[in-house]
């Protein structure tokens, strides 16, 4: 478009808006690949593709490459070439939004070599290095809120696959690679260090390294390696070529600049991540997840005569450990714990889960779950409840066993159900048993729990991020013709108190 020189600055900027190529076509909105939950907890990866005609979208092509790295990042691999993302694997969703591009491949200005990609992806993109795969970020950027517009969720990973042979990629807001290429998962792992964690490269280069101490945390100008100091002379059991200390040379210079490990992944490909970068890494997942999803409403305390829970994110990486009041409940490291069923006397207890990563358990042994050694805080979540463990029979915790509790154990009689249902010894259905506690504790008082709360419509649950609530039913109180019925049907009871 031309636009005259003699014209205000602010012509100029609309004839440039006006020049800009239409916006990149995105085919629909996206596609999840992987739903591990909600968003809100997961982090969440994104695809793009540059220079995937129709015909290759329809062919599968862009789906075989990001299958490809999906298989790389998640698959059991015993070397741990792509450690930490295996054991982390439940704490992702992935998606995909298909980019239409008119040609196939990307630019090789060397070879005089154009096609029309909807993402303008090129080699050469500093101009002197073949590699460096990269692509107009502004309209990726516009692909990606098209594709997501309306998603509730945002890109905390975002990789683009680029369908060409050619070996290349490059790390910044959107980490990029040759999803055709041989190397194209490791590539994108790499990449992917770049983008998600600043990982510095760990190769050199030129002589002696003329900044500053850089922002990376694998890097720095240091020779005693302070910054990486709680890893210093460890012995990595995946390959002596891991281990860490402080080696000369990084971030494209040979002198006067330091990384922890001989070679690493963001020095060689096939090689794995070094005990530093994989600490990050797994620091930056915390940043988006929790350990836990959810867990029973703590808003309005709870009943400790019914479970109180919580929903680990992967039972597999998060570890339980239940307190009351302060104590340690020994054995109890499920997701749930029930303090009724434990012997806890009627009464008012704080109850603490402590939810965390079982790499803490492991911080300093040098086995291959010793994966951090820092900034625990970010793998732990605490949750507490002020529970009360009401007297057995008092279904509605008014205080007092009484009539609506025997009214409520008579509606619900032979059904399945919770304490607020009659359910006083736990076995899941309102039955004899439950009547007879009522009995033998008609007219007693215990512990009361708060005005406005009640053992049924106190459990909402979910002060988390929700989810897997338990059902709820709430006490009812009962009209008097089913009183009737009742005191008519357990006469046992009756006969027991008179
Ligand atoms: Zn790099």
């Amino acid at each position: 478009m031309f636009c005259p020189k003699s014209k205000l600055f602010v012509i100029l900027v609309a004839c440039s808006a006006l020049a800009t190529t239409a916006l990149p076509a995105v085919a629909a909105d996206y596609v999840t690949l992987i739903d591990n939950g909600a968003s809100d907890n997961r982090v969440d990866v994104v695809f793009l593709g540059d220079g995937y005609t129709q015909a290759d979208l329809s062919a599968g092509t862009y789906d075989q490459h990001i299958n490809g790295y999906l298989e790389h990042m998640f698959g059991p691999a015993p070397s741990g070439i792509a450690d930490p993302f295996p054991r982390y694997a439940n704490f992702f969703n992935v998606h995909k939004i298909d980019v239409v591009s008119n040609e196939s491949g990307a630019d090789n200005p060397n070879e005089n070599h154009y096609v029309d990609t909807a993402l303008d992806a090129s080699y050469y993109w500093d101009g002197t290095t073949e590699r460096l795969l990269y692509l107009n970020s502004g309209k990726a950027q516009q692909a990606l809120n098209a594709g997501l517009q309306g998603a509730g969720f945002f890109a905390e990973m975002k990789l683009v696959t680029i369908n060409d042979t050619t070996y290349g990629g490059a790390g910044g807001t959107f980490a990029t690679f040759a999803g055709g290429n041989p190397s194209a998962q490791e590539i994108a792992l790499h990449e992917l260090g770049h983008s998600f964690s600043d990982l510095a490269d760990e190769y050199g280069g030129g002589g002696n390294y003329p900044g500053g101490e850089p922002f990376e945390i694998n890097v720095t100008t240091d020779p005693a390696g302070g910054k990486w100091s709680q890893w210093i002379g460890y012995t990595d059991p995946r390959d002596s070529d891991l281990d860490i200390g402080v080696f000369e040379g990084g971030r494209y210079y040979n002198l006067g600049i330091y990384r922890p490990s001989f070679d690493s992944k963001m020095r060689t490909l096939n090689t794995a991540f070094n005990a530093v970068a994989r600490e990050q890494m797994i620091l930056d997942l915390y940043d988006h997840v929790d350990p836990l999803d959810g867990w029973l409403d703590n808003t309005v305390g709870a009943v400790g005569n019914d479970a109180v829970w919580v929903d680990v994110i992967d039972p597999s990486v998060i570890a339980v450990r239940w307190f009351v009041d302060g104590e340690l409940v020994e054995g109890a490291t499920g997701t749930s714990i029930d303090l009724e069923a434990l012997g806890y006397a009627p009464g008012q207890y704080t109850v603490t889960a402590h939810a965390y990563d079982t790499v803490i358990d492991h911080a300093h042994s040098g086995d291959l779950l010793d994966l951090v050694r820092r900034d625990f805080d970010q793998l732990e979540q605490d949750i507490n409840w002020n529970a009360t463990v009401l007297i057995a029979g008092d279904s509605n915790g008014d205080g007092e066993v009484g009539l609506l509790d025997m009214g409520n154990v008579g509606l619900n009689f032979g059904k399945t159900g919770d304490w607020s249902m009659g359910d006083f010894d736990g076995d899941g259905l309102v039955s004899v048993a439950d009547l007879d506690l009522v009995g033998n504790n008609f007219g007693k008082t215990g512990p009361q729990l708060a005005d406005g709360f009640d053992p049924g419509s106190g459990n909402p649950g979910g002060g988390g991020g929700g989810g897997g609530d338990p059902p709820v039913f709430p006490p009812t109180i009962p009209e008097p013709a089913s009183l009737a019925l009742l005191l008519i049907s357990t006469p046992a009871i009756l006969r027991r108190r008179s």
